[in-house]
């Protein structure tokens, strides 16, 4: 994304999405700095090293008093309520298939609960269809209300909801391209809804792309004990070994090899 963000002459953005402190730690923050520098691939905004010492408008746990700003202009208009189901309360509505999303049955929305107590807050989802079309993957169709049901913005230990909280940053930073895992693709609809709901005028275009995954089909992830960056590194791989291997298996190179930091705009046509 770095590479194509360069050849279109955008700026590339970090942004560090912590919104749920409980499972992000210091460190982790401080290995995805380590990655990127050591990878070559810095952002335009904010600096690294602004980053690495103190509160940032690019770190989302530094943002909670904009979400609850942009909240309360939500709830004064009557589009938001108390919700205190767990998501086990939602699993066990059995409206969605094994593995498939659970949707949301708006089971508190005409409860009138109290939000004082330790509840969670759902923004309402009309019906109504969402259209976009994706760099890589073409047109969808997609209906938040039949998916999702009622998004939570705020779950019920006040932690901002990842949907809520990069609907809110992409809006305020202006981000106007979001690249990312396909994975995410079904999220989509439901904030380029939330988008306008918050008044945004125009949505981001989107780009979906393949994930390399385990040959189980699993995500990687550290919980796996999948190779990081960092085992690499020590392993003496190079930058350029790996930005190479990137290419390659992201369809940008014929065959891998190793890569400079330069030649990455150049590969996307
Ligand atoms: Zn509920």
């Amino acid at each position: 994304m770095w590479g194509l963000a360069r050849r279109h002459h955008g700026r590339v953005l970090l942004r560090i999405e912590d919104h749920d402190r409980g499972r992000s730690r210091d460190h982790f923050e401080s290995a995805i700095l380590d990655d990127l520098e050591w990878l070559g691939l810095e952002p335009d905004e904010p600096p690294i090293e602004v980053l690495r010492h103190g509160p940032s408008p690019y770190r989302q746990s530094d943002r909670a008093n904009r979400y609850a700003e942009v909240l309360a202009g939500l709830r004064h208009r009557g589009l938001v309520y108390p919700c205190r189901c767990s998501r086990r309360d939602i699993a066990d509505t059995g409206a969605a298939p094994p593995g498939a999303e659970a949707r949301y049955p708006g089971t508190c929305r005409e409860l009138g609960l109290d939000s004082d107590e330790a509840v969670g807050l759902r923004v309402i989802m009309d019906p109504g269809e969402e259209t976009f079309t994706d760099v890589l993957l073409g047109t969808h169709h997609q209906t938040p209300a039949r998916q999702c049901g009622d998004v939570l913005v705020r779950d019920r230990l006040g932690q901002w909801t990842y949907q809520f909280a990069v609907t809110v940053d992409d809006w305020d930073q202006e981000v106007d391209l979001v690249i990312r895992g396909e994975d995410l693709l079904s999220s989509t609809g439901r904030q380029i809804r939330l988008a306008r709901m918050i008044g945004r005028p125009d949505s981001p275009t989107f780009l979906h792309h393949p994930l390399v995954l385990r040959p189980s089909g699993e995500k990687l992830s550290k919980a796996n004990r999948d190779t990081g960056l960092a085992e690499l590194r020590q392993a003496g791989v190079s930058p350029e070994t790996l930005l190479g291997e990137a290419a390659f298996r992201g369809g940008l190179l014929e065959e891998a090899r190793p890569l400079e930091v330069e030649e990455l705009p150049g590969l996307f046509g």
